[in-house]
């Protein structure tokens, strides 16, 4: 029965419109959010587990929807990423994070380091590590105190030009972090050939070590690995205490999850700095 046939296609194909409709209004409000300065970080703690010592700062971008209220960046950053708004947005990420690092060192608060978040689509144009380099210059930030958090995907396609800007990032002294490890495109040859300083284990492995050995087992290999690259392992999502003494058996030393604090707007989060300090 053709009639039905066509009608189930109608169907799809204007649910398809729907959502390709959605996507350009939320491409448009997201140029419209850029220039009415709507985004915000919020900044999460990486702490020392073995002494709760906060040791750095990772910044999450959020969107102050003027109607819909606060935005999670799953519900945008997918967007920016297939409308071209990855880069100015990426760039108002990096330049807002070391603006907000200066003040923290101005006011003597002894955080030493922050973490940002970078998209793949941020290395298509090839000039990432000089936009990194001004945004440190402007602020006057030590190239040592950021962090440039990428997740695995980057490798999904070889190319020169990455290679290059990695190496160019780690040459301009800036700290680069495989993000979500263990979830992607993992293999260990790309942690031989390319100079990540830290590597962050996927929350799914984290949150699971109570339940299984598999999970345990992992995070275990992981902590070889990066005894024999050098790099930092870092646990994502350590929720409870439990977690976290597991992870500390393990000989993981460093976290950042619920357990220690939500992402903070900025005051808060200043107010956390000013209590440690
Ligand atoms: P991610 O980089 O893996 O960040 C960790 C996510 O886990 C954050 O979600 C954080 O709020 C959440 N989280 C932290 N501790 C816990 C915990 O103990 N339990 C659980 N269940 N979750 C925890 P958020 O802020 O929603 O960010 C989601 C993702 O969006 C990030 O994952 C990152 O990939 C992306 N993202 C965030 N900010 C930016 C940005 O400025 N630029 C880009 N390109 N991507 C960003
Ligand atoms: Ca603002
Ligand atoms: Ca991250
Ligand atoms: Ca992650």
């Amino acid at each position: 029965n053709r009639g039905h046939d066509k009608g189930v296609f109608r169907l799809y194909d204007s649910e398809m419109y729907r959502r390709a409709q959605q996507r350009i209004n939320l491409a448009r409000e997201l140029r419209q959010a850029l220039e009415d300065d709507q985004f915000e970080l919020h900044y999460q703690p990486k702490v020392d587990l073995a002494t709760g010592t906060m040791i750095g700062c990772e910044a999450l971008i959020r969107w102050m929807h003027p109607d819909r209220g606060l935005q999670m960046p799953g519900q945008f950053i997918p967007v920016a990423e297939q409308s071209q708004l990855i880069g100015p947005i990426g760039d108002w990420v990096l330049f807002q994070a070391c603006r907000d690092l200066r003040e923290w060192q101005a006011a003597n608060l002894d955080l030493v380091r922050v973490s940002v978040n970078v998209s793949v689509d941020q290395f298509r144009p090839g000039d990432f590590p000089e936009k990194v380099r001004e945004a440190l210059e402007i602020h006057g930030i030590d190239p040592a105190a950021l962090t440039l958090e990428i997740t695995e995907s980057v490798f999904s396609e070889e190319s020169e030009t990455l290679n290059r800007q990695l190496n160019d990032l780690h040459q301009l002294g800036v700290k680069l972090s495989l993000d979500d490890f263990g979830t992607g495109y993992s293999s260990l040859l790309y942690l031989q050939r390319y100079p990540f300083d830290e590597i962050k284990i996927d929350m799914g492995f984290v949150r699971g070590i109570l339940d299984n050995a598999f999970n345990r087992n992992i995070v275990s290999m992981i902590l070889g690995i990066s005894q024999v690259l050098g790099a930092d392992i870092v646990a994502e999502g350590v929720e409870n205490a439990a977690v976290r003494d597991v992870l500390l058996e393990l000989g993981c030393r460093i976290g950042q999850g619920y357990h220690y604090s939500m992402p903070l707007e900025v005051e808060d989060f200043r107010w956390l700095l000013e209590k440690h300090s």
